[in-house]
């Protein structure tokens, strides 16, 4: 019966105007929130210790708050990584319904779960300044918007950091990352971001938010980190939706 009813409601929620906050974002059983409570429970609600630097799971040999494998043998230039899920099924298909579904009603969703990440967090250092990981020119002309930024706006209202969309910019095109191997995406991602107008005064001595909706290798993180570090940022810490866990 109840599987049936989920059926019915996923019917209705796919004839429904794309965004409303009239069906859960997961199962799509009608209510007011964008997630339903059991499916919090069911796909949030599980913290697996994680590497305080990346957020990469930790394993059994590795305790938290510890830095995994990958961070002690390869530093990282930013400092931490808050993320609200890893990158698996069924949040898969949030990330996707945002980035080229156009629902953009997801953002406000994903940024709630991203605080609530951050609030089980132990002694967390909050950043002063937040920004968004850049689209090139060409992208966001093509998608229409910026999917990290649009995260990044409840997000730097939720917890009252203030946002500074054009600090960071690309300074060329890139290929998708999702697309490349990974010596290819430390390629891709080479000097591919710059500091915006003015920016290097906001930078110097903050401590800065970066947010994007996936990460995979940190390679881009990473290089955004060592820009800012570059121009006298004290530190910085990644807020992301969802990380893709290890293979
Ligand atoms: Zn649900
Ligand atoms: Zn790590």
């Amino acid at each position: 019966m109840l599987y049936r009813l989920i059926d019915w409601s996923r019917r209705l929620a796919r004839r429904l105007p794309a965004g409303l906050p009239s069906s859960c974002a997961l199962c799509g059983i009608a209510g007011a929130a964008a997630l339903c409570a059991p499916c919090h429970t069911q796909f949030f609600s599980h913290r697996p210790p994680r590497c305080t630097q990346c957020a990469h799971p930790l394993t059994a040999g590795e305790q938290a708050p510890s830095l995994c494998g990958n961070c002690l043998r390869t530093p990282r230039a930013f400092d931490a990584t808050i993320v609200a899920s890893d990158y698996s099924a069924p949040i898969d298909h949030l990330v996707l319904a945002l980035k080229f579904g156009n629902q953009l009603a997801l953002a406000p969703l994903f940024a709630r779960l991203i605080v609530d990440a951050l609030l089980r967090e132990r002694a967390f250092a909050m950043p002063t300044i937040m920004a968004a990981v850049p689209l090139g020119e060409q992208r966001l002309a093509e998608r229409g918007f910026n999917q990290a930024l649009e995260i990044a706006k409840p997000l730097s209202r939720a917890i009252a950091i203030p946002l500074a969309p054009q600090l960071i910019l690309r300074s060329r095109e890139t290929f998708m990352q999702s697309s490349l191997t990974p010596d290819a995406r430390l390629h891709n991602m080479r000097d591919a971001f710059v500091l915006g107008p003015q920016a290097a005064e906001l930078v110097r001595g903050q401590h800065i938010a970066i947010v994007d909706d996936v990460v995979t290798t940190g390679v881009t993180l990473n290089e955004i980190a060592a820009l800012l570090k570059r121009y006298g940022a004290a530190r910085v810490t990644n807020f992301v939706f969802a990380r893709t866990p290890p293979r």
